[in-house]
């Protein structure tokens, strides 16, 4: 895996914001700050098709702040506008020139530092929102927690979660992620193309990380638009989406397969850095995750999920493991021993 530029991360460690980068002649990404945790920014990605219009993959975490550098970069890369006070045409009354510009958005996945401002960026620009069906039913039911709250008591049980442990997890259970309230216009699936002028970009279904996460895949330019599927400097959380019937590792071992041909693009990713030898680094992920089932395999034996995780490594150590980050261990380790009772591990 190589980098193909690192200058937001360079510009982060500056105390800078990182700036608006060229990644073709008519393909731009921004990255986008977003509070807590370990990633600093998302990537939104700004395609400029062929009759002047802007398709946005990824709009980013809403924030006034973000806003206001999304639509400073429309402004930047639109012909015959400047970045700020160009007219707004199109769209009277949004009062945010550059917002016009925006023809279409797409979401790879449901996650707010993703598709958080999609509903600012649809209601100043009247473009239309898609992403997966899947992303589209979660949304609209708010339905992205990972337990089912009806069911969780007896889940914990079935886990063998100790009883004086089940409160700190329940209160954790319906905690669905801020930011999700969220239309989507239109339903994506694998194969459909995008409505760019002048574009041909490929919807790739690829479930793991979230059920209905995409991939895009620019066969022109060479470049795959990984969201979450692929990240060059993590590896990715799966089922983080809400609960599916299917096994969420499982799909995305699939999913990790689907990138097989097309292992020497460029990788433009959710979060990082852009990089080529996806292929490397797609392999590497499936290993992780397949190294981590191994290791379930090992203390299969072990009567319920509480005593399997509490024999696997955590980082933080399994002892200081505590609500929220606690009940994610337990919903991963169910999500692995399903996968081991059922699938031959290689
Ligand atoms: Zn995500």
């Amino acid at each position: 895996m190589h980098p193909t530029s690192t200058r937001p991360m360079d510009a982060l460690a500056r105390g800078e914001l990182p700036p608006l980068e060229r990644v073709r002649d008519d393909v731009w990404a921004l990255a986008q700050p977003m509070p807590g945790g370990h990633l600093a920014y998302s990537f939104t990605y700004l395609l400029l098709g062929a009759d002047g219009g802007v398709h946005v993959i990824d709009p980013g975490w809403d924030s006034d702040e973000n806003w206001d550098r999304l639509v400073a970069a429309l402004g930047e890369i639109v012909p015959g506008r400047s970045g700020t006070g160009a007219p707004g045409i199109g769209s009277p009354g949004t009062g945010s020139p550059g917002a016009d510009a925006v023809t279409g958005i797409t979401g790879t996945h449901l996650h707010p530092d993703h598709v958080g401002m999609a509903a600012r960026l649809r209601a100043a620009s009247g473009a239309q929102l898609a992403m997966h069906a899947v992303e589209r039913r979660a949304l609209e039911q708010h339905d992205t927690r990972t337990l089912d709250p009806d069911e969780a008591v007896e889940r914990l049980r079935a886990w063998g979660v100790p009883e004086a442990r089940r409160d700190e997890l329940i209160q954790h259970v319906d905690r669905s992620p801020a930011g999700l309230v969220l239309a989507v216009d239109r339903e994506l699936a694998d194969g459909d193309l995008l409505p760019i002028a002048g574009f041909r970009v490929s919807v790739m279904a690829t479930p793991g990380h979230t059920a209905g996460h995409l991939c895009l895949r620019d066969d022109d330019r060479g470049l795959l638009f990984t969201g979450d599927h692929v990240l060059p400097t993590v590896f990715p959380g799966l089922g983080l989406g809400g609960a599916t019937p299917s096994n969420p590792l499982a799909d995305y071992l699939s999913s990790v397969d689907a990138l097989r041909p097309y292992g020497h693009y460029e990788a433009a990713p959710g979060h990082g850095y852009r990089f080529t030898g996806l292929g490397q680094r797609a392999a590497e992920c499936a290993d992780h995750q397949l190294k981590r089932a191994r290791e379930v395999a090992s203390v299969l034996d072990e009567p319920t999920i509480w005593d399997i995780a509490s024999r696997l490594t955590w980082t933080a150590g399994w002892d200081r493991l505590h609500g929220f980050q606690l009940l994610s261990a337990l919903t991963q380790t169910a999500m692995h021993r399903d996968y081991v009772s059922t699938h031959s591990l290689p």
